[in-house]
């Protein structure tokens, strides 16, 4: 009866789709030891080198010695402690909003504000490659939802011509594309959302840390953060901690409160965890640097890169993209950089629509000059198809 299950794998394998985890040794960082080998690592989310900072973790062990390691309950009945109420209070300042609220992840985080937001009756538009969570929140709204082309602001437009008899409208887009390593056309949507009368929540996840004068992100840098509804992000990336968040205004926080399902029925986060994200929200604040440089630094790769004949998409961060296009080519090319020691992930469907396999490189504060050579050199004798 269940070798349906066999089936799948197998056709999975034949199309060079097949997963398989694997596990760390060690820290999170700029090396890495996969599959028992040393490698350069391109494939974290610690954007600023910081989830193996030991100033995030003497945070989070002083608040274990006090308070140890769980939290035992939801945030609602016991689970919030003063470090969240201290870490949510940090993070509204941070983000220059009324309030904030934590989550257990960005995962559930999304979940919660688009939830909260739309539902029947209401209408929700959503860039095509949004990030899963997001999708996800959609459909569990049980709004209408649209999609739109990957930033394609015109075709939005004209979807919200045709959206007035929704009670509300809700664009909802990642700000730093995860898989393009390319930027929200944010200016457009704000200017849609305000002419449409329809609310702009935004999800930062890759994005908070690293764009914006002092680190809230792309809709700081673009200066349209006073039209945005909802901000999501994440602890988990450039803050190098665990869990999301939304910041907003009092009334959205205290809705989500009311209304989001990820947030009332589930175990608030460890303590530890707070305790280490303030520490890590500190760090982002007293050394800009570490953005700056990690940009400059995506910059140059990315100029190496066309060079070399490499298709970078519409990368423009420090994501970056290499397009390749067949699964099985994009998995050989990793399984080469792996032979010489250095780790790049092979994207494939159904992360990425089919037929846009890439390799996607993520640079981290942690990468040197020299370790970003050392990945240069190697994509050079791995000729662009
Ligand atoms: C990673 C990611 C999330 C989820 O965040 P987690 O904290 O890892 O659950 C949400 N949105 C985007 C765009 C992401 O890339």
């Amino acid at each position: 009866m269940l070798d349906w299950i066999e089936h799948e794998l197998a056709a999975l394998e034949a199309d060079g789709l097949r997963r398989r985890v694997t596990a760390r040794a060690g820290a999170q960082s700029a090396r890495i030891v996969v599959d028992g080998r040393d490698c350069l690592n391109f494939g974290s989310n610690d954007y600023l080198a910081l989830a193996a900072d030991p100033r995030l973790a003497e945070a989070a062990i002083g608040t274990i010695r006090r308070e140890g390691i769980g939290s035992g309950a939801s945030p609602l009945i016991s689970g919030r402690g003063e470090t969240h109420r201290c870490l949510e209070q940090r993070l509204a300042k941070f983000e220059g909003t009324e309030a904030a609220l934590l989550f257990p992840s960005g995962y559930a985080a999304n979940l919660a504000a688009v939830t909260a937001l739309a539902g029947p009756g209401d209408v929700v538009f959503s860039d095509a490659k949004n990030h899963a969570s997001i999708w996800d929140g959609c459909r569990l709204s049980r709004a209408d939802v649209r999609a739109y082309r990957h930033a394609d602001w015109q075709q939005l437009g004209s979807l919200l011509d045709r959206s007035q008899n929704y009670r509300r409208r809700l664009i909802v887009t990642d700000t730093l594309f995860s898989m393009d390593g390319d930027l929200a056309p944010l200016v457009e949507l704000a200017d849609l959302a305000k002419h449409h009368q329809a609310m702009l929540a935004i999800d930062e996840a890759h994005a908070t840390g690293v764009f914006g004068d002092t680190g809230r992100g792309l809709a700081e840098r673009l200066g349209v953060e006073d039209c945005v509804t909802a901000r999501i992000g994440t602890l988990s990336k450039a803050l190098g901690c665990a869990g999301g968040f939304v910041s907003g205004s009092r009334a959205l926080i205290d809705l989500l409160v009311n209304r989001a399902r990820s947030y009332i029925y589930s175990t608030a986060a460890p303590a530890a965890i707070a305790a280490a994200a303030l520490q890590a929200i500190e760090i982002v604040a007293a050394e800009p640097h570490r953005r700056h440089e990690l940009l400059a630094r995506a910059g140059a790769l990315r100029e190496e890169l066309a060079v070399q004949g490499w298709s970078l998409g519409r990368s423009a961060s420090q994501i970056v993209q290499v397009v390749i296009g067949d699964s099985k080519r994009a998995v050989e090319l990793a399984s080469c950089l792996k032979q010489q020691g250095i780790f790049v992930p092979a994207i494939r469907p159904p992360t990425v629509p089919a037929g846009e396999a890439c390799l996607r490189i993520s640079l981290t504060w942690g990468h040197t000059e020299e370790m970003l050579s050392q990945l240069i050199t190697a994509l050079r004798t791995l000729h662009p198809a």
